[in-house]
């Protein structure tokens, strides 16, 4: 048997040694130390180089040498559909509603186009599934409690590649290799709606809790119409027939208070005192303990509505938010000559398909019955045969599967890494290039990779500058291109360069780097063709591709105006959120087209706007980092945090060459994607490159009723290249129950997912509208939702603003969205900073976007050892979580705000002495440094606490957070209290002021 399981620790596959794309088709001149590329052009060792002037011109002989013979990438470039093209971007102004102005109620469940995302229409299968003749079902059994952990059975070498019989399939499209949705042909024939109704696994009957609450007074549909088959079903056949999905109410996990109805008027402190856990799905045990982890994959409404009818009556969003490729302790990792997938739709067998018998499986999709492959009869793990119900792939929702060469479409690819830098005077001001260069020569051996990984550097101002690190040359030869009209390569072969052959010389350039451009006096910013050569560079292997800017880009295509204007700030009408030139999204687009993502950082005090930049990165599915005012000496903060940020960029885990394919059940639809990617065909996602650091939504609707279901299920497949060359499928698959009453869709909200949902949908709506109008549709979100739960599920109209406790904190945090940077009004948001924050919404996982939204915040200068954790002999104290209102703050006390990517501890000015000294180390509070970035470790209990503490928080999260220690006279105090979401604040409501609005709204 050729299956293996293995844990994901340890790369072991053979890769094609030589990449057969890096030969290069052309070239221009043969190096020999100082090579001439005609009359005037110069290459210069770097000792040599006196700055700029230097130059090469193009080489007359060959006309545009090096485009016209890069060799090609097999990778078609997939004509844009109209609703795509860059140039063309339709949308509707102002609302949801193609065309309206803006009417509350705005409803943002609607699916109407908007052009900020990316929306495609799934194709609807028209057919029923196949039922084949056997019509016996049966839930197969889940593992018993006696099997071991998965992880500890698990061989953790010898991933065999056993899949390559020596032929390359190559297909035209990834379309092709990951496989589309519902496929056009299909066989399905007899449908049998009696057999749809039992297909999954039989859901219990509710818990009395439900049938407790006030009934739905409108929807028609009283609970008692989910008394599903409770009993097992179909027959009892050893080994698979030992149903334990019975009618037990033991493992149903609404615990009674979420059936409470809270008036919001008189209990205003809803905020939990430990964070805020998501909602558990309502279902079997059996099933719960096999779905997948919310922090992988989560649904705004964890109990789907059978209905479109039934979703448009609770005004919530129907989404999908996710995390897909977030860093792992355990993953369990398949290798296998068979994936097993569906024939029919191409889903990945799962936990939540349905065994008929040992031999057929019906898809938890679209419902065909497959067969089970010979292969699958044999269990690696148990090492017996029979138990397909036990393999890994269906006891685990999160895997991944090692691919076999039909899911490629060329040889995987090497991991390629391009810097580009910005080198003008400005650039020089800030210093950066220190900490860049020495952050890359301490993480250069931990840049992921292999043997096969290559390295190249491109430095602009108003001439781009190409770096020759040709191994065998006793240093680095800088190539000066000036014709920045026609950009072309001088030498490819020798610009990307095997990072093992030419390390030293790469070491060489990076501390040559910093110093050579100091006596620059070139302030232009060629940044459009330097992009335009970095992708030429790239194209032929793919890769990622870093760029570093200072500065409004100057010359060339790309080049941009300044147009934000100070005194417009405040107004949330006339800003530029859109880009001013469509060149970054088409060239994204290119890049995209052949595999290349290009993170952006922008360090700049100066407007440069984001909101045409970034585009570079939204297209290409990189990532945009932002520091303003960044200053190697003026602003030490950002130096630190720009260090340590490029240490998890540096060394993180990268997929290459990725796509990723969200399928949900018959009857459900996606239709609009938000994160950093591009649709390259109806819903596949290009992602050149995937970190584990990047989120993504979905919206969704109810296409066809699902009356006849149960359970659906979500998938996601995210097919990538890692660093060390193997082609993988990480597969999630999530399982939810279907309800009928408004009640139950309600009970099952999930009001983090759909807070962060709406944000994305408000990005959009920003960027295709205007802010006010996003502003307006957040707030309707709240009062819509709400006044659908007074008039059709409250069977009495009763004082107060009555929500259900599962939306309790639902206007509290669409009041902390529209405090965020990206919806605030005010003077104090700066257009880029605004634009980047939108970047963060969109490209942020679910968990750091309420962090930024809604922080949190604990009293630090008591931290006690009650209640606290303890994890590996340390002791890591667990304050309570307060509300954001300066109510909670007081003088005497010491209070730490988490706002995800930054931590802020607030100092007040009579803070206990002992606080001051015991972890301070002062004397007295005016010695508390005006800039303090870290508490010194004092040996004392009260530094170990909040060391331990800081540290855990720290540890939560993938990048670091910095830590402002803030005095109350420092004018860090400002972004401190901006947080206190409770509170109003010259241009927003408070809290209760909000909650008064809506109620009124509400019994409108
Ligand atoms: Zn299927």
């Amino acid at each position: 048997m050729s299956s293996q399981v293995s844990v994901n620790q340890g790369y072991n596959s053979q890769l094609p040694g030589s990449y057969p794309h890096l030969i290069p088709a052309k070239t221009l001149n043969p190096v020999s130390g100082q090579s001439n590329y005609g009359g005037s052009q110069t290459v210069s060792p770097l000792s040599n180089y006196q700055g700029p002037g230097q130059t090469l011109y193009r080489p007359p002989a060959a006309s545009n040498p090096v485009t016209s013979s890069l060799p090609s990438v097999p990778v078609p470039r997939m004509p844009l559909p109209a609703s795509q093209n860059p140039a063309a971007t339709p949308m509707p102004s102002g609302s949801f509603l193609p065309g309206a102005n803006v009417q509350p109620p705005l409803n943002w469940q609607y699916n109407y186009p908007s052009t900020g995302s990316q929306i495609n229409h799934c194709p609807r299968s028209s057919s029923q599934p196949t039922i084949s003749g056997n019509t016996n079902l049966t839930s197969h059994q889940y593992v018993s409690s006696g099997d071991p952990p998965l992880q500890n059975n698990l061989t953790k070498s010898g991933i065999a590649s056993n899949t390559n019989n020596g032929s390359m399939v190559v297909h035209n499209s990834y379309d092709e290799i990951e496989g589309g949705g519902f496929l056009a042909t299909p066989q399905y024939a007899n449908k049998n709606p009696t057999m749809s109704r039992s297909v999954g696994y039989s859901y219990p009957s509710l818990p009395p809790g439900y049938q407790n609450t006030a009934p739905p007074s409108t929807t028609g549909m009283p609970p008692s119409s989910l008394n599903y088959s409770s009993g097992p079903q179909g027959f009892t056949q050893t080994p698979l027939g030992a149903n334990h999905l019975t009618a037990s109410m033991s493992g149903l996990s609404l615990h009674p208070e979420g059936l409470r109805v809270i008036n919001l008027l008189q209990e205003r402190n809803m905020l939990p005192s430990t964070p805020l856990q998501p909602p558990v799905p309502n279902l079997h045990e059996d099933i719960q303990k096999l779905n997948c982890n919310p922090e992988l994959f989560r649904c705004t409404l964890t109990s789907i509505p059978q209905t479109q009818a039934l979703l448009n009556k609770a005004k919530l969003p129907l989404g999908l938010l996710l995390h897909p490729f977030k860093d792992l302790v355990q993953l369990p990792v398949v290798t296998s000559s068979t994936i097993v997938r569906c024939r029919s739709c191409r889903t990945y067998i799962n936990p939540f398909v349905n065994f008929l018998d040992q031999r057929r499986w019906k898809c938890n999709l679209c419902y065909r019955v497959n067969d089970v492959p010979e292969e699958f009869m044999y269990n690696p793990l148990t090492r017996v045969y029979g138990e397909p119900h036990r393999r890994p792939e269906v006891q685990n929702a999160t895997i991944e599967f090692m691919a076999p060469s039909e899911y490629m479409l060329r040889p995987p690819q090497p991991p390629v890494y391009l810097f580009v830098f910005d080198v003008s005077h400005n650039a020089v001001e800030t210093g950066y290039l220190n900490s860049v260069c020495q952050s890359l020569l301490d993480n250069l051996d931990l840049l992921p990779g292999n043997t096969r990984t290559k390295i190249g550097f491109i430095t602009f101002d108003s001439t781009i500058h190409f770096y020759s690190l040709q191994e065998g040359l006793s240093q680095p030869q800088m190539l000066i291109v000036s014709d920045i009209e026609d950009v072309f390569i001088p030498m490819p072969e020798n610009l990307l360069v095997n990072l093992n052959e030419s390390k030293e010389l790469v070491q060489d350039l990076l501390k040559t780097l910093p110093q050579m451009f100091t006596k620059t006096l070139e302030t232009q910013s060629a940044l459009g063709p330097a992009l335009q050569a970095a992708f030429k560079l790239m194209s032929p292997t793919g890769g990622r591709m870093s760029v570093f800017q200072t500065q409004l880009p100057t010359l060339g295509v790309g080049a941009l105006r300044p147009r934000e204007e100070p005194n417009q700030r405040s107004s949330a009408k006339e800003i530029h959120l859109t880009p001013s030139t469509d060149f970054y999204k088409k060239l994204a687009l290119d890049c995209s087209g052949q595999q290349v993502a290009v993170d952006l950082f922008l360090l700049s005090g100066q407007y440069s706007d984001l909101a045409s930049l970034g585009c570079i990165s939204r297209y290409s599915a990189g990532s945009v980092y932002y520091y303003p005012s960044y200053h190697h000496q003026q602003n030490p903060v950002q130096v630190q945090k720009l260090q340590k940020e490029l240490q998890r960029y540096l060394t993180r885990k990268i997929g290459f060459e990725a796509v990723m394919r969200i399928r949900c059940t018959k009857g459900l639809s996606i239709h609009t994607f938000h994160g950093n990617f591009f649709v390259r065909s109806t819903d596949l996602l290009s992602l050149p490159n995937v970190n584990p650091d990047a989120g993504y939504a979905v919206q969704m609707s109810v296409e066809e009723s699902l009356t006849d279901t149960q359970l659906v299920s979500f998938q996601s497949a995210l097919l990538y290249t890692s660093s060390k060359g193997e082609r993988r499928i990480r597969v999630h698959t999530l399982c939810l129950p279907v309800v009928s009453t408004l009640n139950e869709v309600f009970l099952g909200a999930d009001v983090q997912a759909i807070s962060g949902l709406l944000a994305n949908m408000a990005v959009d709506r920003s960027v295709t509208a205007s802010l006010s109008d996003a502003r307006d549709a957040l707030v309707n979100a709240v009062i819509d939702s709400l006044s659908a739960y007074h008039s059709s599920v409250l069977s009495s109209q009763q004082p107060g603003l009555m929500v259900p406790f599962s939306l309790r904190l639902f206007p509290l945090f669409v009041l902390a969205l529209l405090k965020q940077k990206s919806f605030q009004t005010g003077t104090n948001a700066r257009l880029d900073e605004r634009i980047f924050a939108m970047c963060q919404v969109k490209n942020q996982p679910l968990v750091y976007l309420m962090l930024t939204t809604h922080p949190t915040l604990y009293r630090v200068d008591n931290l006690s050892d009650e209640g606290a954790l303890n994890i590996n002999d340390r002791t890591i104290p667990q304050p309570p979580i307060l509300q954001l209102s300066v109510e909670k703050l007081s003088r005497d006390g010491a209070f730490l705000m988490d706002a995800g990517s930054v931590l802020m501890l607030w100092v007040g000015k009579n803070c206990g002495q002992n606080f001051l000294s015991q972890v301070l180390g002062v004397q007295n509070y005016a010695l508390i440094p005006q800039t303090m970035t870290d508490l010194p470790e004092l040996d004392t209990p009260e530094s170990a606490r909040i060391i331990a503490f800081i540290s855990w928080l720290r540890e939560q999260r993938p990048f670091f957070p910095i830590l402002y220690v803030i005095r109350d006279d420092s004018p860090m105090k400002a972004n401190f209290l901006q947080n206190m979401v409770e509170d109003r604040t010259e241009s927003a409501l408070s809290y209760y002021e909000f909650l008064l609005h809506i109620q009124q709204q509400v019994n409108k």
